[in-house]
C-alpha cells in the first residue's frame, strides 16, 4: 500500500502549495499524477519504469545532439573527468595547465568545503580524528588488483567454461541481460543497463588514451593491448553499464567524506569481470576510455543534468557514485534512453549547484559550449551536444553535490514521488520544489550528527536497494 495516501491527501498536498482553493487550472494539471503514487511505489521491476518515465529511442537521450559535431574524445587534447589532470593543451600532456594548479591549490589552502560547512553548521568545528579515521578505514579496503584491459586481474583466475568442462554459456539477448542484471546486482550493483556500440555508441568511446595509444575498433578474435594500440573486436558490441551507490546516508554530510562509494565499486567491478570471462565472454575494462555520464544517458542508468558529473536518476538522484562500464561480446538486448522530466527540473532547480563550495557547478541553461570561461578559452570540454557541463579544473570531488539533489531519496521518501510525479507532467511547480530543500531535507546534514544517528548496515540506507 502508498504510504503517501496513509500520510497525506491530495487535499493537504494542494493546500500546502497554495492551491486548496484551484478548481481547474493549475491544479488540475497536477491530479492525474495522484491515482499512479500506488503504481509509482510498488514498482520494483528492474526493467519495469514508474509510468511517469517514458523510454526514448536508441542513441537519444534527453540533450541536444549534434551529430556532425560530436566525435570520439581525443584524449591527448582534453582532461575530462580526471581528478588531478595533466594539461593537454600542447598535445603532449606533459605540463600542469596553470588553471589546474590554480585550483588544486585553493583545495589545499583553502578547505573550501569545510568552510562551507562551518558556516552552514555554526557547531560545527570541522573534521575530528574519527572522522579522519572512518575516512582512511573505508580506503583501506580499496587495495583489490585492477583489471588491466581486456579485465585480467593479478592474483584471480578466470576459469573458462572449457576448464571447468562445459560449453560456453548460450541464452537469448533477453535471457541475458537478466542474467548479468541478477549477477551484478548480487555483488552489489544497483542499476544494470546497456547501450549498443552502433555507429553512433561508439562515438563515446575516446579516440585514444591520454598517452596516446588508440582504442581501435577491428575485426578481431579477441581483444588485446599492444605496444601501439587497443584492439577492440568489431563482435564486442556491447557497453554494460553497472551503476553501485555512494554511502547513501553518508553522503548527506558531505563534505566529510568516505570513499566507500569507490572501495565498493571496485569490488563490484571485480565480480563482474570474474563473472563474464567464466561465462565464456570477452569483458574490456572500459572505465578509463568511456564517459560515465554520457553512457549513463545513453543507457539509460541517468538523465543528463545540472550535475553533469554523473548524470541524474529518477530513482536514486544523484548517489550513484561508481558507473562501472565494461564492453562484451555478450548477446544483450540493449537499454532504452529515459525522460523522466529531470532535464526539464534542473532548468529552474539548481539546489546542487548551490551547494558546490568550489563553485564548481553550471549555473545557466543547456549550452554547446562551456560556461566556465577557463576550459571554455581551452575547449575543455566534448562538444557537439547541448548540456550542463562540470567546471572539471575546479572540482576536487567534495561530493556536496551528491548529497544535494532533490531526486535522492528512495522509495520511502514520498515527497520526491510527489516531486517526481508532478515535475514529468509540469514544469509549473519546478521552483516551489527546489525551495523545499530546507522543509524536507534534500541537503546536506552537521557532519557530527551522524556520529548520534542511528546508521544502515554497510553504509546503505534500505529504502534504497531496489
Ligand atoms: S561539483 Fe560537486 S563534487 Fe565538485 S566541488 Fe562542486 S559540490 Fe563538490
Ligand atoms: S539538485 Fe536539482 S539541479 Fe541539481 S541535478 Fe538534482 S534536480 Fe538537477
Amino acid at each position: 500500500m502508498s504510504k503517501f495516501h496513509s500520510t497525506i491527501s491530495r487535499r493537504e498536498f494542494m493546500k500546502g502549495i497554495g492551491l486548496a482553493g484551484a478548481g481547474l487550472g493549475a491544479a488540475a494539471v497536477v491530479a492525474p499524477n495522484f491515482h499512479d503514487l500506488d503504481e509509482v511505489t510498488s514498482s520494483s521491476a528492474q526493467f519495469k519504469h514508474p509510468w511517469y518515465v517514458k523510454e526514448r529511442e536508441y542513441d537519444d537521450p534527453t540533450l541536444e545532439i549534434d551529430w556532425n559535431v560530436f566525435e570520439r574524445v581525443d584524449r591527448t587534447r582534453k582532461v575530462l573527468g580526471s581528478r588531478f589532470p595533466l594539461t593537454a593543451t600542447n598535445g603532449t600532456h606533459a605540463t600542469l595547465h596553470p588553471e589546474i594548479a590554480k585550483y588544486r591549490a585553493m583545495k589545499q589552502e583553502e578547505n573550501r568545503d569545510i568552510e562551507y560547512m562551518k558556516e552552514k553548521f555554526p557547531s560545527y568545528q570541522g573534521p575530528s580524528l574519527r572522522d579522519y579515521s572512518l575516512t582512511g578505514a573505508s580506503g583501506a579496503s580499496r587495495k583489490l588488483p585492477s583489471p588491466n584491459y581486456i579485465g585480467e586481474m593479478d592474483g584471480v583466475n578466470i576459469p573458462s567454461p572449457a576448464d571447468r568442462g562445459l560449453a560456453k554459456w548460450q541464452g537469448t539477448p533477453e535471457e541475458n541481460l537478466q542474467t548479468i542484471t541478477n549477477a551484478f546486482k548480487f555483488f552489489g550493483a544497483t542499476r544494470v543497463r546497456v547501450m549498443e556500440l552502433t555507429d553512433k555508441g561508439k562515438k563515446l568511446v575516446y579516440k585514444n588514451s591520454t598517452g596516446g595509444k588508440p582504442y581501435n575498433f577491428k575485426d578481431a578474435d579477441q581483444p588485446e593491448e599492444t605496444d601501439s594500440e587497443y584492439v577492440i573486436p568489431n563482435t564486442a558490441r556491447y557497453l554494460i553499464n553497472y551503476a553501485c551507490l555512494e554511502a547513501t546516508d553518508h553522503v548527506r554530510q558531505a563534505p566529510a567524506p568516505t570513499y566507500s562509494g569507490y572501495c565498493h565499486g571496485n569490488k563490484v567491478r571485480n565480480n563482474v569481470h570474474y563473472f563474464l570471462g567464466s561465462m565464456g565472454f570477452m569483458h574490456i575494462e572500459a572505465g578509463g576510455f568511456t564517459p560515465a555520464a554520457g553512457v549513463g544517458a545513453f543507457a539509460g542508468t541517468t538523465e543528463h543534468s545540472r550535475s553533469a558529473m554523473l548524470g541524474t536518476s529518477y530513482s536514486h538522484g544523484n548517489l550513484f557514485r561508481w558507473m562501472g562500464r565494461i564492453i562484451t561480446d555478450m548477446p544483450l538486448t540493449p537499454t532504452k534512453p529515459i525522460d523522466a522530466g529531470i532535464a526539464r527540473f534542473c532548468i529552474d532547480c539548481m539546489t546542487c549547484a548551490h551547494s558546490c563550495p568550489y563553485e564548481s557547478m553550471p549555473l545557466g541553461e543547456q549550452r554547446w559550449d562551456h560556461e566556465n570561461p577557463e576550459e571554455e578559452a581551452i575547449q575543455n570540454y566534448i562538444p557537439g551536444f547541448k548540456g550542463w557541463r562540470l567546471f572539471n579544473f575546479r572540482c576536487p570531488r567534495c561530493k556536496n553535490c551528491h548529497g544535494a539533489c532533490v531526486f535522492n531519496g528512495g522509495n520511502e521518501a514520498i515527497i520526491h514521488n510527489i516531486v517526481r510525479t508532478t515535475q514529468a507532467i509540469t514544469p509549473i511547480f519546478n521552483g516551489f520544489f527546489a525551495d523545499m530543500e530546507t522543509a524536507f531535507g534534500y541537503g546536506t546534514r552537521n557532519p557530527d550528527d551522524w556520529w548520534q544517528r542511528e546508521v544502515p548496515t554497510f553504509q546503505f540506507d534500505p529504502t534504497y536497494l531496489y
